[in-house]
């Protein structure tokens, strides 16, 4: 059965999505540890992110800096920081977190309130400035 993650890429579940190339997705967090939280993944489906292929692991790695940039730019964050867990979904990715304070719980376990327009405004200001 496909992954929650594929069914996004595939359209099948909806997404505020950031950007996506031939091989990676990326679109934020329904459950955002912080402001512009946005998880990129590979669209081939594997569950452990360093079973990937190194050309793989190495385009999603690039794919992920050019979203990190975006973040950056779009929402002036001190740095995004970067998480790999992956306990929850079984398909490859990457956490993009901005960090906006130095004293921010860095964390997936703190989260953040957002309504459905802040996620929009957010994914548009971020996909804006994302530059593949
Ligand atoms: P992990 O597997 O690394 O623990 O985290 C999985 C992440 O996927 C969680 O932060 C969770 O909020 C996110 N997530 C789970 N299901 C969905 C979904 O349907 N849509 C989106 N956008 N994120 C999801």
């Amino acid at each position: 059965m496909a992954s929650i993650f594929t069914k996004i890429i595939d359209g099948n579940i909806p997404s505020y999505k950031i950007a996506e190339d031939d091989a990676c997705y990326a679109f934020l967090d329904i459950n955002p540890a912080a402001k512009g939280h946005t998880l990129v993944i590979p669209k081939k489906e594997t569950d452990y992110l360093f079973n990937l292929e190194p050309d793989e692991l190495s385009g999603l790695t690039l794919f992920a800096q050019k979203v990190a940039c975006g973040i950056d730019r779009a929402l002036q964050p001190i740095r995004t920081g970067l998480i790999v867990e992956g306990m929850e979904v079984p398909h490859a990715h990457i956490h993009l977190i901005p960090i906006y304070k130095p004293s921010q719980n860095f964390s997936l376990g703190k989260k953040t309130d957002l309504d459905e327009n802040q996620m929009k405004e957010l994914a548009r200001r971020i996909r804006e400035e994302v530059r593949l």
